[in-house]
């Protein structure tokens, strides 16, 4: 290695062809003790509506070091609980971080 960055394969990511379903915007007032966030929890209406079981399950990775919240939201999408965690892993093949940029091209800024 000399120390140049070397781009060996172009990822192409096709553009939604759709706009992004509509999203609820929850207020979770609990405050992680992990980095003591309080977050705006943003949790796509069609797949609360579609679980199939509830409290429905979201995440929340962010921060440094890395790590996650775990948000339960019910039916109604009410916040009825949450937990974090240090302990991750996140597949490193191109498919998921192809599906991680996808995310974030659907997601303005501040979304998360
Ligand atoms: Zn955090």
């Amino acid at each position: 290695m000399d120390g140049r960055l070397t781009i060996t394969e172009a990822i192409t990511i096709p553009m939604p062809a759709r706009p992004a379903a509509p999203v609820q915007t929850l207020r979770l007032q609990t405050t992680f003790e992990i980095c003591g966030h309080v977050f705006t929890v943003k949790v796509n209406t069609q797949e609360l509506a579609d679980a199939k079981r509830y409290p429905f399950t979201h995440l929340i990775l962010h921060g440094n070091p890395i790590h996650c919240h775990v948000v339960y939201v019910d039916k109604q999408g009410a916040v009825r609980g949450s937990e974090s965690s240090k302990s991750i892993q996140i597949d490193r093949t191109s498919a998921t971080f192809q599906e991680l940029v996808k995310w974030w091209t659907m997601h303005v800024e501040g979304d998360a």
